[in-house]
């Protein structure tokens, strides 16, 4: 294995210098109470001071960490690091003048892979606009079926720094990053890694497009065996080609189609790998059936190939990649089968948060009453009402930003009869699936895909997908108890 596979020499000593952490907050608390046992001598500049960020600072004044509330663009005296929570913008005051003073700026997972100890469990690290936290999970559960110690982290729940920092020993981890994580995170160098797609997001935190895949292809840097890439987005290729990789780091692409030489997928129903196998010009190795991958759309089709090409890489077994899929179970909110009420399914799939998700979900039925709506984030929805139009039943929208959606069907899909709900109070989600229900018929599907985020509405994607979820439910109960011989009471 090379150094690169195993990061640095030795974790950095952070002792006695002068650390100013940019924010509060789920991520710059802990990472204050980190660097802060480490021996480091810790700032925390937070813009704001509210009731919430008052506590938080009181918490690490206890500890003896220095806490400067009301301002956050200037730049403590005598900073030798910043390390800052993943949302900060790159252009903030605070950080043009650290660049000035030449202070190397670190996000959580930068810290995280600095603080390794040499011989750590190595990275097999995904990033995307859209799948990552399933392909995450998928990985994390084939490696776990070839017996490794593992674990799926970093953008997902579980905090990298905890994991290197923490007691349990891992052979090695599944390692989710956001666009953000990777822009503050120069010198990481993941075993292998994979982009499963780009499309636009969060373009008014990078700044532009190339910006946000310059970011996204961080990920590749420094790769010791695979870099996988999407072979339908030719974006992800190019940032493999660009990428500064270790000597024989291989590109390996993924396809839903039949697979060429060093790529992963599919052959009349069968995943396959022809990457990691001898005589690669004439062979391909069965790995696990479509019928493995829960759900089988095919957007979740290619997040198992991408799973499956970095765990391959990392030397598991074809088996172990059939039983993982088996074992996967999608986390909530993401193309969840609600139930099936007279004919007709519900489908919640309140996470495809922006377009390219919702079209994904959009592509996986033939017949659909859509659901939609909520905050655009600045997204247009003309591509997408142009592809879902032959696969639309009828559309019930809602939320701020419904009007736009409306004129893109009204664009490309005039045939489909759209009904717009105003109300946003918290019946709106039982109004929306009661006209659905209505709009259906035997054999559709009722697709809750947004294409928007849902904080004018709701609390969050969960509390959407929920409200959703609870609403089928009493249309299934209030369909079986009136269907023939239940005998239900009248009261
Ligand atoms: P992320 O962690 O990137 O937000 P998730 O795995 O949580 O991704 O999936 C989020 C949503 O994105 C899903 O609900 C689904 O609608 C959509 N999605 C998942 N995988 C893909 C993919 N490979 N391509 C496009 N959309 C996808």
């Amino acid at each position: 294995m090379t150094a690169a596979e195993h990061g640095p020499e030795a974790a950095v000593e952070l002792k006695d210098v002068r650390v100013t952490v940019a924010g509060l907050g789920v991520s710059g608390v802990p990472a204050a109470k980190v660097l802060h046992r480490l021996g480091a001598q810790v700032t925390v500049v937070n813009a704001t001071a509210g009731d919430k960020q008052r506590a938080e600072a009181a918490e690490l004044e206890a500890l003896g960490v220095t806490v400067r509330l009301g301002d956050g663009d200037t730049l403590p005296e005598g900073t030798e690091l910043v390390v800052t929570s993943p949302g900060w913008k790159p252009g903030s005051p605070l950080f043009v003048a650290a660049e000035q003073a030449g202070v190397e700026i670190w996000g959580d997972v930068e810290l995280a892979w600095r603080l390794r100890q040499p011989g750590a469990a190595p990275w097999l690290a995904v990033t995307g606009t859209n799948g990552k936290t399933t392909t995450t999970r998928m990985l994390a559960a084939i490696l776990a079926a070839a017996g490794l110690r593992t674990a799926a982290v970093g953008n997902i729940g579980v905090s990298l720094l905890d994991v290197v920092l923490g007691e349990q020993e891992y052979d090695v981890l599944a390692v989710e990053l956001s666009s953000y994580q990777l822009h503050w995170a120069p010198s990481i160098r993941p075993h292998s890694a994979a982009v499963l797609n780009l499309a636009p997001d969060h373009l008014d935190w990078h700044g532009s497009m190339a910006a946000y895949a310059a970011d996204k292809g961080r990920i590749y840097h420094g790769n010791t065996v695979a870099c996988v890439y999407n072979a339908a987005d030719p974006e992800t290729e190019r940032l493999v080609r660009e990428a500064d990789v270790e000597e024989g780091c291989r590109a390996i692409g993924f396809t839903l189609n039949a697979p060429r030489p060093s790529e992963f997928g599919v052959v009349d129903g069968i995943l396959v790998d022809r990457a990691f196998v001898e005589d690669r010009a004439h062979r391909a190795q069965e790995l696990a059936e479509t019928a493995d991958v829960t759900p089988a759309a095919p957007h979740n089709i290619a997040n198992a190939l991408a799973a499956a090409a970095l765990a391959r890489a990392y030397g598991v077994p074809p088996a172990a990649v059939r039983e993982g899929l088996r074992a996967f179970t999608p986390d909530a909110h993401r193309i969840a089968e609600v139930a099936t009420v007279d004919g007709v399914t519900y489908v919640d799939d309140s996470k495809a948060t922006n377009t390219h998700a919702a079209e994904a979900s959009l592509a996986a039925y033939d017949s659909i009453v859509w659901l939609a709506g909520g905050l655009a984030k600045g997204a247009e929805f003309d591509e997408l009402a142009a592809r879902a139009a032959g696969r639309l039943r009828a559309a019930v929208l809602f939320g701020a930003d419904r009007a736009l959606i409306r004129e893109a069907l009204a664009r490309h899909a005039p045939q489909v009869p759209v009904t717009e709900l105003e109300r946003t109070d918290t019946g709106a989600m039982s109004a929306a699936v009661a006209l659905a229900q209505e709009l259906a018929r035997p054999g559709d599907t009722v697709l809750l895909a947004p294409a928007c985020a849902s904080m004018d509405m709701f609390t969050n994607y969960n509390q959407r997908g929920e409200m959703f979820a609870d609403a089928v439910r009493v249309l299934d109960r209030a369909s079986a108890g009136t269907s023939p011989g239940e005998g239900r009471d009248e009261d």
